[in-house]
């Protein structure tokens, strides 16, 4: 079982293929794990008949039908703030503690079109607000590197998407969606030891997602490999009538190279990313990388994105204004909590809301009114919108004309994983601004992101890189960092000792 946790998809098919496993089987095996590794608190739910049916579904079509589609008997988490029918999903909220949604997410359905089997719903921070998945109304998920039982310096899982990060690299299920608005998937990937991807912002439909940043959020794969989350990409990437946002033109899916070439590869290293409390071992990590790349013949060029530094309070201030929009819809009337059927509309929806959502959720609610009131519109809003086109143009610059580079290359987070002790005694704002640092300007630009695990920290920790390209380049990121990963072979988290 341990070994299997490390197959990837093409593996386990083969595996079904030759009959030394069944997707029932697997599916079990999944399910047994998840529930031997609870302790990590990486799923809210477990839809264990849901999973069970979806893996004989599968072997119907592998064995009888002999008809199988490409994700058949391959195991799926999928993070707590995606609607699935019929399944409550509940942005781990008070707010939406017994929402269950009428409908799919347009993800989820394109998973399932693909064969995938759901073993759960994943934790998160409250509504995606958070960078450890510490704020959940289920309590925090644990990362599994370090792991031990009754000792209380156990890691943070990073965040928002950390159950969907903890699910995969425990052996829970193969692959998760995650969401990323500002680094949420590829921040907990980071520490967890996985990939992460953030695609390119409207290649992959956001509907069933419920919205915390509109205009920044992007469905997000977890995989524990390159070609895994290629795949996975290819089911889920395309235009849907259903979101207006996704890009019109027909995907074309990657391809992925067996033996990818780097020569002329022109590789950026962004000056603005070597910043205040880059941990030495996480900077060391960059410039072995970059030295392999240059190995195999890329073309390194130091780079600079000028208005980085004002990126974590730009990305503050329109997150805040967005966040506030998106949350006036839970207002104790349509859906979501409802605290007393005796109140005024007024005092409902005072009520309502100072109850359903947490601290967090509040204060952020409370500064984007602030930053939206009629005097401070253009000081703050539009202010940050003029930034955030200049840190977006700054991109651009890069990817183009004479001196232009392929790719950028950067650290994903600053650290390895912090203490959960360590991490909670800061405010969630500068939780975020330490954590999102190298990861929010993607999201401000649109560009696709990924992170790679690249090694362990002296503390047994992993360390990860990350990969930024332009709009669309999901194929070429993907065949460097298989490169990558071919090279540095990281280690998988074989086993989880729980003893
Ligand atoms: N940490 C960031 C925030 O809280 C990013 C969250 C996310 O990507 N969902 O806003």
């Amino acid at each position: 079982m341990n070994k299997l946790t490390s197959y990837t998809i093409k593996e386990i098919h083969k595996a079904y293929r030759d009959k030394l496993l069944t997707p029932t089987s697997f599916v079990d095996l999944c399910l047994q794990k998840a529930k031997q590794t609870s302790e990590l608190n990486a799923f809210v739910t477990l839809t264990e008949d849901i999973a069970e049916n979806h893996g004989i579904q599968s072997e119907k079509r592998f064995y009888i039908d002999k008809n199988s589609k490409p994700l058949d008997g391959i195991t799926i988490g999928v993070k707590d703030n995606f609607c699935t029918n019929n399944v409550r999903t509940t942005c781990a909220s008070e707010m939406l503690r017994d929402f269950v949604p009428t409908y799919d997410a347009t993800v989820y359905s394109r998973l399932r079109e693909s064969g995938a089997c759901l073993v759960g719903k994943t934790n998160l921070d409250e509504f995606a607000m958070g960078a450890g998945t510490i704020d959940s109304i289920f309590g925090p998920t644990r990362n599994p590197w370090g792991y031990k039982r009754n000792d209380n310096s156990w890691r943070i899982a990073g965040g928002s998407s950390g159950g969907s990060a903890v699910a995969v690299s425990s052996g829970a299920c193969v692959a998760a969606l995650g969401s990323d608005t500002g680094g949420s998937t590829r921040n907990p990937a980071a520490l967890c030891g996985i990939v992460g991807l953030k695609p390119t912002y409207g290649l992959v439909s956001r509907y069933g997602l419920i919205p915390l940043v509109n205009s920044m959020d992007v469905p997000g794969i977890l995989t524990r490999n390159i070609d895994d989350a290629a795949k996975i990409l290819n089911c889920i990437a395309g235009p849907d009538n259903l979101d207006s946002t996704t890009i019109k033109k027909k995907f074309k899916p990657v391809t992925m190279k067996e033996e990818f070439d780097l020569t002329h590869v022109r590789i950026g290293i962004p000056k603005e990313y070597h910043c205040e409390g880059m941990s030495p071992e996480v900077l060391d990590t960059w410039r072995f990388v970059t030295d392999l790349l240059e190995n195999q013949k890329a073309v390194i060029k130091t780079v600079s994105l000028p208005n980085t530094s004002v990126s974590i309070a730009v990305y503050s201030i329109l997150n805040q204004c967005e966040v506030t929009s998106n949350m006036a819809r839970y207002d104790g009337l349509e859906y979501g909590l409802r605290t007393s059927e005796d109140y005024s509309t007024e005092e409902l929806y005072a009520s309502t809301r100072s109850q359903g959502f947490n601290n967090v959720v509040r204060s952020r609610i409370f500064s984007g009114n602030y930053f939206l009131l009629r005097q401070n519109y253009e000081k703050y809003f539009i202010k940050a919108l003029q930034l955030r086109r200049l840190i977006s143009d700054d991109f651009k610059k890069v990817f183009k004309g004479d001196g232009a580079v392929d790719i950028l290359l950067t650290p994903t987070t600053l650290t390895d994983a912090p203490t959960f002790e360590e991490f909670s005694s800061k405010h969630n704002r500068d939780q975020c601004a330490f954590q999102d640092y190298c990861t929010q300007p993607a999201n401000m630009a649109g560009i696709p992101a990924l992170s790679i695990p690249i090694r362990l920290s002296k503390n047994k920790l992993p360390l990860s890189l990350q990969l930024m390209g332009p709009n669309l380049s999901e194929e070429l990121l993907l065949n460097v960092a298989k490169k990558i990963e071919t090279i540095v072979q990281f280690p998988s988290l074989e086993s989880v000792n729980l003893n």
